[in-house]
């Protein structure tokens, strides 16, 4: 039995990670487990980061391609070396998960790499080896959910990790859910040239955020080719020899089929907690997650979890507050997330991103409030880099002029919510965004102005 650890942490992703770092720095002794060779769980290997490379590369090619004679700029048309995207693509992978490796050592955190199995508390087994410790941290993170008629083949019925290796561009590519992932992935394959149809049983895409910044999203996404097919509801599927046929049935009754070359469901993601026995370990759950408290520490003493694998919005920058809140609170410390301020963020062409409440949750919870809207086709920055499409919306509550909500639809949003993620974190007004000096000519002007548009009212708008 190896013992003296203070803490052992289950899964190196950015709960896991960021726990160990935290706990490190906080004078514990710690050891991270983690099955994959590569530090960074999902987030750096099969999400955030790969998704965000392909991204940017499929960008560039559709920006050279649709762009460039606009700016006067003449070159012949490009063209696609998919093996050398990935490439890429997994170059800067590796070297965030080195950089994570680094990161880890340099706080004296050690590590195995290996399947942790628990199954009764204070004991890690990792193989024929056990560790032992009054407190473990699980950090296990999710894995792609499947439709029940229609399991991965990882060739022609895909999941999101199998459509960031693709090794050339299908043809036809069907995608069921337009949640963050759909979109993403959908936007990469379609600015490489694959014909994108998504399919979504709820009545508009991306559910929970913001109905006017869904609708822009759609409306580009749409004049980029992309097909959107939502209240369809997919009924079955099989592989055949052209790909995968799906059956499903409208809102109206209707039938119909979709051919793809591949389908990739995107239809969200289960919590994972593999080699943890939650039965005979007392470790309840509900509707999926692990249950656990506001020290998140699950109701099996000793025994925390964080992450994807408990309730809330499965992102990786709250897997990494909840696990720093958690390691300051078994340091005897403050740790709290504010879990009403997490931002979102979406990084199609436009980007989307939003902090807050939406009109309809205001609505739904009888909040008095007002409105601010600056759209981007008035803001010099916007228009100069001919990104010019979307808009900024600042929600007040009426009474008093705190900020509730900001939703932005447009270039660079997921950097420019952060403005109003910290105003929000210091209960600010629109006046007090309104009065901030902002550089000319700079996107965060549009925050400043529909700031003053909910307060008073904007100078470059009637
Ligand atoms: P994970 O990152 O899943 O890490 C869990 C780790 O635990 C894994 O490495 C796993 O191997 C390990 N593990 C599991 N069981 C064991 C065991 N028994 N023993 C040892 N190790 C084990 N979020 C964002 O915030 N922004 C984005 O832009 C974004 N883009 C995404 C794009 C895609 C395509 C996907 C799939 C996800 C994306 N996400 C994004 C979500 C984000 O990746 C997750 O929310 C985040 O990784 C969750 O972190 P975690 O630490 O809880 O779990």
């Amino acid at each position: 039995m190896n013992t003296g650890y203070d803490l052992i942490v289950i899964g190196a992703g950015p709960g896991g990670y960021v726990g160990a770092i935290r706990a490190a720095q906080l004078g514990m002794k710690v050891l991270l487990i983690e099955k994959e060779k590569t530090m960074g769980g999902t987030c750096l290997n099969a999400g955030c980061i790969p998704s965000k490379a392909l991204l940017t590369s499929s960008a560039l090619f559709q920006q050279i391609q649709q762009e460039a004679s606009d700016h006067g700029i003449v070159c012949a048309p490009p063209s696609i070396d998919i093996p050398a995207m990935i490439s890429r693509k997994n170059r800067v992978v590796s070297s965030l998960t080195r950089g994570i490796a680094s990161l880890l050592k340099g706080n004296k955190v050690d590590i195995i790499q290996g399947s942790a199995k628990v199954n009764t508390p204070g004991i890690v087994r990792v193989g024929s080896e056990e560790y032992h410790s009054d407190s473990i941290l699980i950090a296990t993170g999710s894995r792609p959910a499947e439709l029940p008629f229609l399991p991965f083949d990882h060739t022609s019925v895909v999941d999101s990790t199998d459509a960031l290796t693709f090794s050339e561009v299908p043809e036809r590519l069907l995608i069921v859910g337009a949640g963050v992932i759909g979109l993403e992935l959908g936007s990469v394959w379609s600015r490489l040239g694959a014909c994108v149809q998504i399919i979504e049983s709820m009545t508009e895409i991306l559910t929970g955020w913001d109905r006017d910044i869904a609708k822009t999203v759609q409306k580009s996404l749409e004049k980029q080719g992309i097909e959107f097919h939502c209240r369809v509801r997919i009924l079955e599927g099989q592989t055949n020899d052209s790909g995968v046929l799906l059956k499903a049935e409208a809102a109206d009754g209707k039938f119909r089929d979709f051919q793809g070359d591949k389908v990739l469901v995107a239809a969200g993601r289960k919590a994972a907690w593999d080699g943890i026995d939650t039965k005979s370990l007392g470790i309840e759950t509900e509707n999926g997650h692990i249950t656990v408290s506001e020290r998140y520490e699950t109701s099996a003493a000793g025994i925390y979890a964080v992450g994807d694998c408990i309730a809330g919005p499965m992102l990786a920058h709250k897997a990494s507050e909840e696990a720093a809140a958690c390691v300051e609170m078994l340091a005897g410390k403050y740790g709290k997330v504010n879990y009403s301020l997490i931002p979102g963020a979406l990084y199609t062409k436009p980007e989307a991103a939003m902090v807050g409440k939406t009109e309809e949750q205001c609505r739904a919870e009888g909040i008095e409030y007002t409105k601010g809207v600056f759209r981007f086709s008035a803001n010099g920055r916007a228009i100069v880099s001919g990104s010019a499409e979307g808009m900024v919306k600042v929600l007040t509550r009426k009474k008093d002029d705190t900020v509730l909500g900001v939703h932005i639809a447009g270039e660079h949003a997921s950097e420019l919510i952060h403005e109003a993620a910290v105003l929000m974190e210091f209960g600010g007004s629109a006046e007090d965004l309104a009065l901030t000096i902002h550089a000319h000519p700079s996107l965060s002007e549009a925050v400043k102005e529909a700031a003053m548009a909910a307060w008073e009212r904007p100078i470059h708008a009637l």
